[in-house]
This record gives C-alpha cells, sequence and structure tokens, in this order.
C-alpha cells in the first residue's frame, strides 16, 4: 500500500482546521458534535485526509457514546494501531494505514462478535453513500 506523504503546509491547506486538528494534531472533537455520530445511511467511511476506506457502515453503531462507533475496520489493512499513554490513560490509537492521520481510539468494550469499538471523530471521516 502506497504511503500518503505531504508536507503539515499541504495537510494544512487541504483540510478544514477542525480536520487538521484532528488528524494532523491527534485532537478529539467535542461529543455528539460530529456530522457523522448519528449517520446510520449505508455507505463506505473514507478518511477525510487521503479518501482511503476505513469503515463499511455494516460495522458502524449507535453506541451513545458521542462519536462514531464502528465494531471493526473495512479491512485489516485499512488501520494501524499504536499505544496512548498521552494525559495518564493507556489507549490504543487508530490511525489510517495509507496518510497516518489520527482517527480515534480503539477499546474492548463492543458489541458483539468482535467485542472492539472503534471511537472514530466524525471529523476524520467522509462519507461516501450508497
Ligand atoms: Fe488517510
Amino acid at each position: 500500500m502506497s504511503k500518503v506523504e505531504k508536507s503539515e503546509q499541504e495537510w494544512r491547506q487541504e483540510l478544514t482546521p477542525e480536520q487538521y486538528r484532528v488528524l494532523r494534531e491527534k485532537g478529539t472533537e467535542a461529543p455528539f458534535s460530529g456530522e457523522l455520530d448519528h449517520t446510520f445511511e449505508p455507505g463506505t467511511y473514507r478518511c477525510a485526509g487521503c479518501g482511503a476506506e476505513l469503515f463499511d457502515s455494516d460495522a458502524k453503531y449507535d453506541s451513545g457514546c458521542g462519536w462514531p462507533a464502528f465494531s471493526a475496520p473495512a479491512g485489516e489493512d485499512a488501520i494501524e494501531e499504536e499505544t496512548d499513554a498521552a494525559y495518564g490513560m493507556v489507549r490504543t490509537e487508530v490511525l489510517c494505514s495509507s496518510c497516518g492521520g489520527h482517527l480515534g481510539h480503539v477499546f474492548p468494550d463492543g458489541p458483539h462478535p468482535t467485542g472492539l469499538r472503534y471511537c472514530i471523530n466524525s471529523a476524520a471521516l467522509k462519507l461516501d453513500e450508497k
């Protein structure tokens, strides 16, 4: 898979300030604020930075946590995971494997059968509706 590499200046030009803050500065949008939190239309969720396919709407569910939640990624190569020990918590960060953009975190409190909750910032996603 070819990696998307851009300068910080290019990212700033292409992304909205909120997208830049989340994807490139590992920010977190305010809960219940993202436009895709309560969207359940069928489609493909792509990276807002590079367009890579990240999640399918079939895996999206209403976790009530305030951010879009998915039980699994679209494919095992779509995302990368890293340990994040910021803010006095040990969490697993989820990144786009194509551009390295920060997406959110994954928690072990999701639904059957994966038991995982990929808690993803709406600002990091674009929905291609079917
Ligand atoms: Fe990406």
